[in-house]
């Protein structure tokens, strides 16, 4: 079980040097408990207090990286149940599948709308993370010749090789052996081949058992013979099985510290009705899965998958901003309108939406308020003139346009006077109240 802040600072130094930057040890051994600092900000703890308090202070579910590289991503290190409680900490992994029995062209084109697939929203960039490759071919030469073909096109892309053939399972981490791939596959029939292989090649491990009471008697098991990272599969296939198989693994994990099922999740949700697939590979998302698989990859399956993931993967405790500047919408020329709102990022995404929807060529000055709306910046005093007036002198726009004429949204159209008093020779303009009235609003003006 996890220690309180009170047991840990039993057992940190008592000298409140200050080196870890809190105040004191005990200051210091509050945040550990609450997960929110690591121990190794502490130089002067002891071997012993350190080895209790590592074990103590770690995830309930492990993290495990899958991959190597700027593309490398990284599952598990949960620590609650509900995202309110504090926040989920590392996205769910898409992954799509591959089979080793596609010819090598359909293999690149799978592997080239991987790559194509990454958007950027809200400042994030948002893709199909990982290449699920397995051997339904069941030829080992054939599985390593699928890898290169894949690396040679996406060598930053991660990657799950997935077969319970312990040789095919040794062509493909040789092939991959620098990237660090996820080896899937090992079952109570193999698993001291596989994961003799996982410790050689340094690799995470997808262990699966039919049902959770297997799959934590495997998992010690595997431990046991030295492998720490696992990623785990109950066998759970339809809604209902990931749904029960997923709840009660990080229940278990959170709630008890049961650590064989403190591992990072697998789905597998493939269908031939994609939209189907979609559904189960939300639920995926939702109810605890660290990586979900999918069969094909469509674009308004990936929209739909990575608004969600992303919505649940925020803290819930800070509001969704996107970065302060000017935005240029369409080719804006020096004698485009100028509009100015908050960096709230459902904000900007419905002002600049309506903008673009003008086809008004425009920029649109974003300014930093903490992710708050207009009405609740301005009311908090950080969508003032004053602020405004300095934004827009430090954002150099001013060389970038010909003239000087700010529009401001309705809403705040009672700071006009004193913007115009903060920045002069500007004009202030007051646009709509509502976003939707702005094509109207540009239209009537060009
Ligand atoms: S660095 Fe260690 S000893 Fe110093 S205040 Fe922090 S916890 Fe205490």
């Amino acid at each position: 079980m996890a220690l309180t802040g009170v047991e840990i600072f039993k057992l940190l130094p008592k000298t409140n040097c200050k080196k870890c930057g809190h105040p004191t040890c005990l200051a210091f051994a509050m945040k550990l408990a609450q997960r929110q600092a690591s121990l190794d900000a502490c130089p002067d703890v002891s071997e012993d207090a350190k080895r209790l308090l590592g074990e103590a202070s770690a995830p309930p579910v492990r993290p495990i990286s899958l991959g190597s590289g700027e593309k490398a991503v990284k599952m598990g290190e949960e620590t609650v149940l509900f995202r309110h409680e504090k926040k989920f900490v590392n996205p769910c992994v898409f992954a799509v599948e591959i089979k080793d029995s596609l010819s090598e062209p359909e293999i690149t084109k799978i592997v080239e709308e991987v790559v194509a697939s990454e958007i950027d929203r809200v400042g994030q960039k948002l893709r199909i993370d990982a290449i699920f490759l397995s051997n339904t071919s069941g030829d080992a030469g054939k599985f390593e010749g699928a890898v290169r073909t894949i690396l040679s096109k996406a060598p930053a892309v991660p990657l799950i090789i997935a077969t319970s053939n312990p040789a095919a399972a040794e062509a493909a981490l040789k092939a991959a052996a620098d990237k660090r791939p996820l080896l899937y596959g090992a079952d109570e029939s193999n698993a001291d081949a596989m994961a003799g292989l996982a410790k050689t090649y340094k690799v995470p491990l997808g262990v699966y058992a039919k049902g959770l009471e297997a799959l934590s008697s495997l998992t010690e098991k595997i431990k046991s013979l030295g492998v720490e990272d696992m990623v785990v599969d109950s066998g759970s296939r339809t809604a209902k099985e990931i749904l029960a198989g997923n709840t009660l693994a990080r229940r278990a994990a959170i709630k008890k510290n049961f650590k064989a099922l403190g591992y990072p999740v697998i789905t597998f949700a493939q269908r031939d009705d994609h939209m189907l697939e979609m559904l189960v590979a939300a639920l995926g998302v939702t109810k605890y899965s660290s990586l979900v698989v999918m069969s094909s990859i469509e674009k308004w399956k990936n929209l739909a998958l990575f608004t969600l993931r992303q919505n649940i993967y925020t803290d819930p405790q800070v509001p969704m901003q996107v970065e302060q500047k000017v935005y240029k919408i369409g080719e804006a020329s020096p004698d485009a309108p100028l509009m100015i709102t908050t960096n709230f990022s459902l904000t900007y995404f419905i002002v600049s939406g309506e903008v673009e929807n003008s086809k008004v060529p425009s920029r649109l000055a974003v300014m930093d308020c903490e992710g708050l709306s207009v009405l609740t910046g301005w009311a908090a005093g950080k969508f003032s003139a004053s602020k405004i007036a300095q934004f827009i002198q430090d954002s150099g726009v001013e060389k970038d346009i010909k003239h000087k004429e700010l529009i401001i949204p309705g809403y705040v159209a009672i700071l006009s006077g004193a913007i115009e008093e903060k920045l002069p020779g500007w004009k202030v303009t007051v646009g709509p109240r509502e976003a939707n009235a702005l094509p109207a609003f540009l239209k009537s003006r060009s």
